[in-house]
């Protein structure tokens, strides 16, 4: 899933997300509700509406960005209370608000509430943030199912949906008849294996419509990251969406996905395009780097995507250096092509076995 923070994938007109194969997008609920505000969302008819995208959507609970750009949070058993970091104003989140917020901006999977624990934390904080997360889980959980049918597009049956893109099959009503949002929950426990095994039982036992693994890649080394996947995977149904959050370079991906991850979300491909970094079949490219200044090559040379097909690496080097907004354009569509690319050849080898 490409980033979308703010209801846009940074540099990149929707035309050519869809063309470049984008399915689902991931939008943050903690920046949308700051602005331009969830009600305004749900009275011009949605987030999907809004951003004129017709394809699925996913919306974070906002927890994770509350822990890592507010000040002066504090946390209770009931909520999160928090200083935007716009403009200072004191707000708090609750699993109810969360959910809430979610269902007002109508994104096909909200997410449960959660308590992200960071990066290192010792047993007793994991312990804490397990216990929370669980407790958050149950009241998401009981405050979706009470309100999922309040989301706006649910007396039309499903989000809007662009003729001849067929449904994307993750995501709204799994199973159901009454066709609405889904709910997945966030497997949490820091780094502890016991833990992560416990807090991943307790939420199937609530059963949600997916279930994802988060408080990774918070800082700790690829191996830890690798680990804790292992750990938690097996114990998640296989009949449902099973996700890892904010992951990650493209051979990790590729990694996660063989091992039975259905998807994930990553700012990587894109911040990274912002900084001039493109990931290839070459390998990394600093296309700031002097070396480019007269390379008519293109970017990738196993890459046929638009940027790949027209521009050289001199000529992505000069907007660069140029400080040309397009940079940021060719750079990101080239990036998401690579990383769309990667996925699309792992379902086509899985859909061989
Ligand atoms: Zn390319």
């Amino acid at each position: 899933m490409p980033v979308g923070t703010q209801a846009t994938v940074k540099a990149v007109p929707h035309g050519t997300l869809e063309s470049l194969g984008a399915q689902i997008i991931l939008a943050n609920t903690y920046h949308l509700y700051l602005r331009p505000g969830h009600d305004s969302i749900r009275r011009m008819g949605g987030l999907h509406k809004f951003m004129s995208w017709p394809r699925a959507l996913l919306t974070d609970s906002g927890g994770f960005q509350v822990f890592s750009l507010t000040a002066l949070r504090k946390v209770t058993d009931d909520g999160v209370r928090f200083r935007s970091h716009l403009d200072g104003s004191s707000h708090s989140f609750t699993p109810e608000h969360s959910i809430d917020v979610q269902i007002a901006l109508g994104a096909d999977i909200a997410m449960a509430f959660d308590e992200c624990t960071e990066y290192p934390a010792d047993r007793r904080r994991a312990e804490e943030s397990f216990r929370l997360t669980l407790d958050w889980a149950h009241r998401s959980l009981a405050h979706f199912r009470a309100h999922r049918h309040e989301v706006v597009w649910h007396e039309s049956g499903v989000p809007p949906q662009e003729d001849g893109v067929p449904p994307v099959p993750p995501v709204w009503g799994l199973g159901r008849d009454d066709r609405t949002q889904s709910l997945f929950a966030i497997v949490q426990g820091g780094m502890f294996r016991d833990l992560r095994r416990q807090c991943a039982e307790r939420l199937v036992e609530m059963d949600f419509d997916g279930y994802a693994i988060g408080g990774l890649s918070v800082g700790e080394p690829r191996e830890l990251t690798l680990e804790m996947i292992s750990e938690v995977l097996p114990l998640l149904p296989r009949d449902k969406p099973r996700y890892v959050m904010g992951v990650g370079y493209p051979d990790e991906i590729e990694q996660y996905t063989r091992m039975g991850v259905d998807m994930m979300d990553c700012v990587l491909p894109t911040r990274a395009a912002r900084h001039a970094l493109l990931f290839t079949s070459v390998g990394r490219l600093n296309i700031k780097n002097k070396q480019y200044s007269e390379d008519q090559s293109p970017p990738d040379p196993a890459c046929r995507c638009l940027v790949c097909c027209r521009y050289s690496r001199a000529y992505l080097r000069h907007l660069v250096q140029s400080a040309e907004p397009l940079a940021a354009t060719l750079n990101t569509i080239h990036n998401l092509a690579y990383y769309l690319g990667i996925m699309r050849r792992v379902r086509q080898d899985l859909a061989q076995l």
